[in-house]
């Protein structure tokens, strides 16, 4: 009985902050409604009376639902995030035996923590409310942009990173699931808005060319040429001779940084693949992790001095 009251608790204070909380099935992570998809709905569920309502159109923050749900079964406790207004970030730990992206394999037990802390290197992460995970990582809540409608991705900020926006949601403390293990709250804090590098990254299409391209006097830069240009720019570095290798990287990190500069593309993404690319170069010692990332960092500042949106102009470069 302790146990219902703690997590109606914890469902009203979440109803209390605006989000939208559904029932989960006991130990699981699984919505414990509806009990059938939208493909088997047959109208007799009293909530698909006027069409078929998944747990996201059932999640609520209403004081009286919640207390029913939650007084009557020791269910957990989803958040649905797009509702709530939330963007959550969620790091994970490699699954045993996992193949680590080779940039990372010089590395012992790196973490979706450290991934995430690389990728924000010199940007501002704030401190926002946060929650332990059972698989060892965290979910941080950062209230989402109201003009922008950001879906869950997976793996797209970096290995190991998950996001959870519309369309997903996460399992809130103090859910527990079979095996005992807990959701804990580590920092209960007011919500940080989602920084705009973080926006901007989560609100391109995969492959970092922009969702709609660009017009530049007059004309339109072709579509997919961001992403082509990343992947010249990454095999190049990938193809540096001993001696050319920090060259390499700086050249390809400058390019890049003149179409992040022009709006082409999101600096995160691709500071990580730059950080991919060299390294080979990294296992053979032609430079160590810290000196690759100086250059990256150099050579988009560079690059950012002098934005571009379409093929470079050799003769200037
Ligand atoms: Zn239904």
């Amino acid at each position: 009985m302790i146990d219902h009251n703690k997590r109606t608790a914890a469902a009203l204070k979440y109803a209390a902050r605006g989000w939208h909380v559904f029932p989960l099935l006991p130990g699981s992570k699984r919505p414990a409604c509806p009990n059938h998809s939208a493909a088997r709905c047959d109208r007799s569920d009293p909530f698909c009376r006027h069409g078929h309502q998944g747990w996201e159109q059932r999640a609520t923050n209403s004081e009286l639902r919640i207390s029913r749900a939650w007084n009557r079964h020791p269910f957990g406790i989803g958040i649905a995030c797009g509702p709530s207004g939330l963007l959550v970030i969620d790091t994970d730990r490699p699954k045993p035996g996992a193949d680590a992206p080779s940039v990372w394999r010089h590395r012992a037990a790196v973490t979706g923590e450290d991934v995430l802390a690389e990728l924000a290197h010199a940007r501002e992460l704030p401190d926002t409310h946060t929650v332990s995970t059972p698989s060892g990582g965290f979910h941080r809540y950062y209230r989402a942009p109201r003009n922008a409608q950001l879906a869950s991705t997976a793996g797209r900020l970096g290995w190991l990173i998950d996001t959870r926006g519309q369309g997903g949601y996460v399992v809130a403390p103090p859910t527990q699931l079979v095996d005992g293990r807990r959701y804990t709250t580590t920092a209960a804090l007011p919500l940080a808005p989602l920084p705009d590098w973080l926006t901007a990254a989560l609100s391109r299409r995969a492959g970092g060319s922009s969702a709609s391209p660009p017009h530049v006097a007059g004309r339109t830069v072709p579509a997919g040429y961001a992403s082509a240009a990343v992947r010249a720019e990454v095999d190049a570095v990938r193809a540096a001779r001993a001696g050319q290798r920090n060259h390499a990287l700086f050249c390809a990190s400058v390019a890049l940084g003149q179409l992040v500069a022009g709006g082409l593309l999101d600096e995160a993404p691709i500071r990580y693949q730059l950080h991919l690319a060299c390294a080979d170069h990294i296992a053979a010692g032609a430079f160590t992790t810290a000196e690759a990332m100086a250059t990256i960092t150099s050579g988009l500042h560079r690059g950012g001095l002098t934005p571009r949106t379409g093929p470079r102009n050799r003769s200037a470069a």
